[in-house]
């Protein structure tokens, strides 16, 4: 599904928001600013131009059943309640069963639901649910951390604030183990006491 960035309307929405606060969108510095920003938009928004599911169509058989992690998959999204850029990286791992894909698909399927208005959560569960219904692995992990400029920058500006998500799917859900192996493959051995303590609590089955 290819959703088309109307550049024209996001440019007369520009000149708006100028005028609305305050300044001349005719004055030099401005002038061009408008079509600019809706250049700027267009890009940042061109989620749907690959498609996240094409990315992971193309699979290979694989007797590799041990876990498989992508770390450190730098993206840029936008906060979709402020409209504000939040960024970092996710870490996405699987567990094979019998079918893998290339290790960039990962980083395009992260790629293609960063760039659309998006809440960091919603980013998570969505790169681990499609992982797990086209790949129908034995496990998905997918962890994102986070620096929102909506909260660093205005509200209760707290720079240095990062915000950590999980999605865990299968074995990664079902096996404290599992769960304990890719902490510390992501951040290496011993997982910090606080980031233990958030698997546990919202992860730890009974
Ligand atoms: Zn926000």
């Amino acid at each position: 599904m290819i959703r088309q960035v109307d550049q024209k309307k996001i440019e007369a929405a520009m000149r708006q928001i100028l005028k609305a606060v305050g300044e001349d969108p005719n004055r030099e510095g401005l002038r061009e600013t408008p079509a600019r920003v809706a250049r700027m938009y267009a890009e940042i928004f061109s989620h749907g131009e690959e498609d996240p599911r094409k990315a992971l169509s193309a699979t290979f058989t694989e007797d590799h059943h041990e876990v498989v992690l992508v770390k450190d998959i730098p993206f840029y999204s936008m906060c979709e309640h402020h409209f504000m850029p939040f960024f970092g990286k996710a870490h996405v791992a699987y567990i094979p069963k019998g079918k893998i894909v290339g290790i960039s698909k990962l980083a395009r399927v992260v790629e293609a639901f960063a760039r659309r208005p998006q809440v960091q959560e919603r980013m998570t569960s969505q790169i681990a649910d499609l992982i797990n219904e086209m790949l129908r692995p034995n496990g998905v992990a997918v962890i994102i951390e986070a620096i929102h400029t909506c909260m660093t920058m205005r509200g209760v500006k707290k720079p240095g604030t990062s915000v950590v998500t999980s999605a865990m799917r299968g074995d990664f859900r079902k096996r404290i183990t599992t769960r304990t192996e890719i902490m510390s493959l992501i951040y290496g051995r011993p997982t910090t006491p606080s980031r233990r303590r958030l698997l546990h609590s919202r992860y730890c089955v009974s």
